[in-house]
């Protein structure tokens, strides 16, 4: 078995030669345990933080992973598995243990896709899905009319969140890092997208959302975010998913402060952030609803796949350069 550590914290960009492969011998499996082999590892901006206290440590991570042995009856080999099992190519899951962890469901068996790649399990079908949907559903709470303007908006969460919205009915607006982004974020029906390494934001949400911005899922943060958030309308709501703008920023004291209290206090805005796990008694009910609209041909998605155990390096650093489009996988 191989696995990742990272051998010092991440400083800046993280770096290959932050990693290592290591090989593991692993232990027999025991009663109520199955042996896991990676089959797709997911890569997510998540992952650059702080990953423990010691140095060398084990990376962490999402895969689907396919059942090769098993002592557990609701495991049985040939099944695929979702698992926060880190960078690894095979792992002894004890999913009682993993019970008591009070993240996201540490493992669970991969709900039926029928015909649709497991590796969806890491995406539209997983965590990122639900990160969409929730978000906005349960903190943006947009209605149908509104405008909704998303950040990140050619990536994992933001290309979902951006098509969730469409189908209740809203205005969308979004924001990415390149012109053939903004292409494929109208191929999914988006209203309008912008490409902030060039446009003018200001202008571009004058133009485009003449009556204001009702709901805003920041995947960003800094300082694109402030000029949004000042063209919000009164009751706007904000659902503060990610800052990727700072996670390489090593001062963070360094980062520009703005100051939006103003807009908040007086066009009465809500502003919250948000962990997915907080909605971890609810991944089904995320997954079966994304299902549904994959399935009806209303939710498209995007895979940035990466052939190899070996990439998943490059595949991570690519997050911070904008590399990819749609959801990020290492296929081992
Ligand atoms: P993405 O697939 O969106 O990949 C990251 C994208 O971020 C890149 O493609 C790039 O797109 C953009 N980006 C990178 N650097 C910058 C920068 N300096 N300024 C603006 N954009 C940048 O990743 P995810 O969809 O997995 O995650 C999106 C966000 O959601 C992240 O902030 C992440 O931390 C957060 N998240 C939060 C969760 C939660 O529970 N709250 C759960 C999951 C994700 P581009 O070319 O457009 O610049």
């Amino acid at each position: 078995a191989k696995k990742y550590v990272v051998l010092r914290p991440f400083e800046g960009v993280p770096k290959e030669s932050d990693f290592k492969i290591e090989e593991e011998t692993l232990r027999d499996i025991e009663d109520g345990e199955f042996l896991a082999e990676a089959v797709y590892m997911s890569v997510d901006p998540y992952q650059r933080m702080k990953l423990g206290n010691e140095y060398p440590c084990d990376m962490i991570g999402g895969q689907i992973a396919k059942v090769v042995e098993s002592k557990h009856p609701e495991y049985a080999v040939g099944a695929w598995v979702m698992g926060h099992f880190g960078w690894r190519t095979h792992t002894v899951a004890a999913p009682a243990a993993a019970a008591s962890c009070a993240q996201q469901p540490y493992v669970y068996p991969l709900p039926d896709f029928g015909d649709l790649p497991p590796s969806l399990g890491l995406g539209v079908l997983g965590r990122v899905g639900n990160t969409a949907y929730f978000g906005l559903t349960q903190l943006c709470r947009p209605r149908a009319g509104e405008t909704v303007v998303v950040t990140g908006a050619a990536g994992a969460v933001g290309s979902h969140v951006g098509q969730i919205a469409r189908i209740l009915g809203c205005r969308v607006l979004g924001f990415a890092g390149s012109d053939a982004k903004c292409r494929w974020l109208q191929e999914l029906g988006f209203t309008a997208a912008a490409n902030y390494t060039t446009a003018d934001v200001r202008d571009f949400l004058k133009q485009h959302a003449p009556d204001g911005v009702d709901c805003y899922f920041d995947n960003v943060g800094g300082e694109i975010s402030s000029t949004i958030i000042s063209q919000m309308n009164p009751f706007g709501r904000i659902a503060v998913c990610g800052s990727i703008s700072s996670y390489n920023e090593t001062n963070k004291e360094n980062c520009k402060a703005t100051i939006l209290q103003p807009y908040i206090v007086s066009k009465q805005l809500s502003m919250e952030g948000f962990l997915v796990n907080r909605f971890a008694s609810r991944t089904m009910e995320g997954i079966a609803q994304n299902l549904q609209w994959v399935r009806d041909g209303r939710l498209k998605y995007r895979e940035h796949i990466w052939d190899g155990f070996h990439q998943a390096p490059q595949a991570f650093i690519g997050l911070f350069s904008g590399a990819n489009t749609g959801k990020t996988i290492v296929k081992v």
